[in-house]
């Protein structure tokens, strides 16, 4: 069972509910939506300080899916499973791990499976790497005004109708709540090794990233991380038969070492307790623009480049988080500002304004009452 600690948030709440099943939930929907009262769905609620807050004139009720925590279904022969929203990704990990199997995706111990999607962030860590889009399969839904409803399927190969699972995914709980999700499994590596370069300067760094992209079996996970002032480690997770990874590590120059936890995405130094100052930019850019980014940094800037191109950067103070926006722009990536002050946080580069479009059309037609807020 997970903790019933409340999640903590910034902005205002009107109250904050857990419900203990998906009747309960359909109730707590139906009665905000009857009332016309505003809900923020979360799971763990470990983003509600890295996403969009709600306007300054709303005060939601937080409905946490938490509890709503069980592993549904297991198919180790299908690769397939089920889970409830709330089920956080270390219980997962350890249910598969039982069967040698796993979820791909970054871990993150006490967040919930239905956060991981909703949120969006996961974009895969290297190349080749499985995507959150196509990792879900389908799922059990609830709207805001109460009505359930089911998308996709549970199995691998399907045709079933319109794939609503899949705008779910990056959906920041402002379309509809999942209650169910069915999500494709891969088999455990038969072995994993992590690497860590030395300290140094942006290109020869960038030179091992790439040449890491490259590799005949690139690493699950690759990160470039530092400043241009004390320079960058290329560090990650080499999976698959050991003796692959030990002729990657034979090719690469690199010192195999245990495999480490994923370091912290949101670049907060690891000092507990410590506040978060100034502010963090997430985005994408063409690995083939890479060099672009560290090269526009200021030296005490460090970012944390992905083996994909996913990027968080951070940054001293609004003015040059602003001015980063605008020149990652010139670069044709896209960053979101995650964190910061309420007013801040969601500035973006500028949207497709077809996929702008689409986004109001969705919400109007999934939550005509915007109770999700
Ligand atoms: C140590 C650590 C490392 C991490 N590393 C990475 C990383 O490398 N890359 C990365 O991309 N992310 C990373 N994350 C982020 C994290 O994996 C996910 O975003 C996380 O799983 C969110 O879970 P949560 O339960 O805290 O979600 P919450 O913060 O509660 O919610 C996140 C979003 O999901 C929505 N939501 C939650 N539940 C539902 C539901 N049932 N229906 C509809 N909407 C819902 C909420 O409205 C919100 O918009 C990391 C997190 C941690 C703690």
């Amino acid at each position: 069972m997970n903790p019933t600690t409340e999640p903590s948030v910034d902005f205002p709440v009107a109250a904050s509910v857990r419900p203990e099943s998906t009747d309960a939930l359909v109730d707590v929907l139906r009665e905000h939506a009857a009332g016309a009262r505003p809900v923020r769905l979360c799971g763990a609620g470990s983003q509600l300080r890295a996403l969009p807050a709600p306007s300054a004139d709303t005060a939601p009720t937080l409905v946490s899916s938490a509890a709503l925590d069980r592993l549904l279904r297991l198919d180790p022969d299908d690769l397939t499973c089920s889970v409830e929203p709330g089920l956080r990704l270390a219980d997962l990990a350890t249910a598969l791990r039982e069967h040698r199997l796993c979820l791909p995706c970054p871990p993150a111990g006490a967040t919930t499976v239905g956060g991981l999607f909703a949120a969006g962030r996961s974009l895969p860590e290297a190349p080749g790497a499985l995507g959150a889009r196509h990792l879900l399969l389908g799922l059990s839904g609830v709207l805001g005004e109460g009505l359930r409803f089911k998308s996709g399927a549970r199995v691998v190969k399907s045709v079933a109708g319109f794939d609503l699972q899949k705008v779910f995914v990056g959906s920041r709980g402002r379309l509809f709540a999942a209650t169910e999700l069915h999500l494709k499994l891969r088999p455990l590596p038969a072995a994993v090794v992590g690497f860590e370069s030395p300290r140094e300067a942006a290109d020869p760094a960038l030179r091992r990233w790439r040449a890491l992209r490259r590799a005949s079996q690139p690493p699950a996970s690759l990160h470039l991380e530092g400043d241009p002032c004390q320079g960058f480690v290329v560090r990650g997770v080499l999976a698959g038969p050991q003796r692959v990874l030990d002729r990657v590590c034979r090719e690469h120059g690199l010192e195999p070492k245990a495999a480490e936890p994923t370091p912290a995405w949101t670049l907060d130094r690891d000092v507990p307790g410590e506040q978060v100052r100034g502010e963090r930019l997430l985005g994408a850019v063409r690995p083939s623009r890479a060099d672009e980014l560290l090269q526009g940094l200021s030296p005490d800037e460090r970012i944390r480049l992905d083996g994909a191109g996913g990027f968080a950067i951070a940054t001293a103070n609004p003015g040059r988080t602003d001015q980063l926006l605008q020149w990652i722009v010139e670069l044709d990536a896209v960053a979101e500002i995650a964190i910061a002050s309420t007013d801040r946080r969601g500035r973006c580069t500028p949207t497709d304004p077809t996929a702008g479009l689409l986004e109001t059309a969705l919400r109007k037609a999934l939550d005509p009452h915007q109770v999700l807020r």
